[in-house]
């Protein structure tokens, strides 16, 4: 057994007094332990998720409160989801079986909207597809960041777990400020030291005395039921770009010169550089022939699909925002740095209804054939990639989109959903994401170290390059496996393992991690595993709070 795991006190079993205790708090219709609900809240992409006892759905803090309380009183354990689309990290489902499902969703109130300051306070059930519809219909001038994964993703659910975004408020803890805290002992507590109805609560991040809204995050010291969250003002201009790189062996050129776009706020949006498989899992799916049978695409295979569909070896898009001037100079700037290396084209509203506009006609109607050969041989695009156009452009401005999270779906016979549900679905995926400072050949290093260990396995390498910050890049790869096949599953568990092992042998660190992975954080770093093994012991001396999150 994971040595992580033998360390927890187990869970009690859910008593029937226990869950009287729970159905008085929020009442009856507010918990459940139906057979099928806790089966499909076990569900999770990774192989091995947990299932829960009952899922329980709070209305307010105070009843978050009441259920910690309770909980300890029966020896249960919580595990607090926001949304609960953590997605290849673990989805809903706790470290450990039997825990308490708390599902926020119900506590979805955005509770105010400062025009001025440009932020919100919201709940953690509110998502982004419901925060960026409330700014598009009252605050027009505001625009708030979003994934590209689940539009129905919670903003906070996100953050806490430190999530990255697409544009320049990328960095979704960044822009948290000013929480209002459950702790597991079931008091509440405003972070940031001011007095009561402190006016700076939601614009001065760091407050005053110890920094503590980080111990909220990647960790179980507390449930967060409200937080302010910063949005960025609609800028006066806006152009997206993509760049596809004309010769693989360019890649540590490339991640330099990202680097030194962003360095210099050239480039302030969260660039995803991806790879052939990557960019293939957005815009189409396995061969029907290959889905069984095969873990990874032959050669050949892979070679006919980069042709058909006009993928290279790498791609990035970005967004650049600002006066109109500012956008001008960054396209100038870009396009100097860029072009050497490859196709740079910029988009605007008006070629993203240009290329829709194409698209469909090049889907039927007597100009289809002549007009796809033109977009291919002038455009160097596949049809696919303009259908992908709106939705990559859309993005980039914040607004969620359904259509890449589909990706998922890639290995699946089933065909790709209009709307995304991989835990229901079945599909497996697990995310395993170490991060390199942003040099070119140390980031080819790490790739090379993942990339063998995938062939070693079995599995295609996909590899999506995120610009965490100017000087950090995040390797996100992704096991794309068959949940109804064992022996890929056992490969996928063991070569999630490997990396694991091979990248911190390295000297690499994850920038958030999965659930089955937690104990590896008390291998690699035991000192400061230890201290937030105090902390946690001190915050929550029941060890209710989803106990071995993050090693703790
Ligand atoms: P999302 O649906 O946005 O991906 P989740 O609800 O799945 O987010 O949560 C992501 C991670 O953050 C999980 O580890 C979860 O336990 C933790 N988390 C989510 N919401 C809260 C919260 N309000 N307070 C504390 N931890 C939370």
């Amino acid at each position: 057994m994971d040595p992580l795991l033998t360390r927890i006190p187990a869970a009690k079993a859910l008593s029937a007094q226990a869950l009287a205790a729970l159905r008085a708090v929020v009442g009856d219709a507010q918990v459940s332990v139906s057979p099928a609900d806790l089966d499909l809240a076990g569900k999770a992409t990774i192989p091995d998720a947990k299932r829960p006892a009952a899922i329980v759905s709070p209305a307010n803090a105070e009843e978050v409160a009441a259920i910690l309380r309770a909980c300890a009183d029966h020896g249960l354990h919580v595990w607090p989801v926001s949304a609960g689309r953590n997605w290849g990290y673990g989805s809903a489902t706790a470290v450990r079986e039997g825990a308490v499902l708390l599902r926020l969703a119900r506590m979805n109130r955005i509770l105010e909207v400062d025009e001025r300051l440009a932020y919100a306070v919201i709940e953690p059930g509110v998502t982004y597809r419901q925060l960026r519809a409330h700014l598009d219909a009252h605050h027009p001038n505001l625009w708030c960041d979003t994934t590209d994964g689940p539009p129905e993703g919670s903003v906070i659910g996100n953050a806490l777990d430190r999530g990255l975004g697409v544009t320049h408020y990328g960095d979704h803890f960044g822009t948290l400020c000013g929480m209002e805290v459950v702790l597991p002992t079931g008091e509440l507590m405003r972070t940031g030291g001011g007095p009561a109805g402190c006016k700076t609560f939601y614009t001065h991040k760091w407050g005053v005395g110890p920094y503590v809204e980080g111990l909220f995050s990647q960790s179980n010291l507390g449930i967060v039921t409200k937080a302010g969250v910063w949005l960025m003002p609609k800028p006066e201009a806006f152009c997206s770009f993509t760049f596809d790189l004309a010769r693989e062996q360019d890649l540590p050129r490339l991640v330099d010169g990202i680097r030194e776009l962003a360095l210099r706020q050239i480039v302030t949006s969260a660039v995803h550089l991806v790879n052939d498989i990557c960019a293939l899992s957005v815009l189409a799916q396995y061969p029907a022939h290959l889905v069984a049978g095969h873990s990874r695409l032959p050669p050949d295979a892979l070679a006919e699909m980069r042709r058909k569909y006009l993928v290279a070896s790498w791609s990035f898009g970005g967004g650049i925002q600002g006066t109109a001037a500012q956008v001008r100079l960054a396209r100038k700037a870009l396009r100097a740095r860029l072009a050497p290396l490859g196709r740079l084209m910029f988009v605007d509203d008006a070629t993203v209804r240009l290329a829709s506009a194409v698209h469909s006609a090049a889907r039927r109607g007597p100009l289809a054939k002549p007009l796809e050969w033109a977009v291919r041989r002038f455009a160097g695009k596949s049809l696919e990639m303009l259908e992908a156009g709106p939705h990559i452009h859309a993005v980039l401005k914040g607004v969620p989109s359904d259509y890449f999270v589909r990706h998922a779906y890639f290995k699946s016979e089933k065909p790709k959903p209009d709307r995304a549900d991989p835990d229901g679905d079945d599909i497996g995926l697990i995310w395993f994401a170490p991060i390199a400072p942003m040099v070119g050949d140390t980031v080819t290093e790490l790739l090379a170290l993942c990339r063998t260990l995938f062939e070693r396995f079995e599995f295609d390498f996909y590899a999506a390059l995120l610009v965490q910050n100017p000087r950090s890049m995040i390797i996100l790869t992704s096991i794309f496996y068959r949940k109804d096949d064992a022996g890929q599953t056992d490969n996928a568990r063991a070569l999630y393992h490997a990396l694991g092992e091979a990248t911190s042998q390295a000297g690499y660190q994850t920038y958030r991690m999965g659930v089955g992975s937690m104990a590896q954080l008390a291998r690699n770093a035991p000192e400061f595993v230890a201290f937030a093994r105090r902390l946690k012991h001190a915050a929550d001396p029941d060890a209710v709070l989803a106990p071995g999150k993050y090693g703790a």
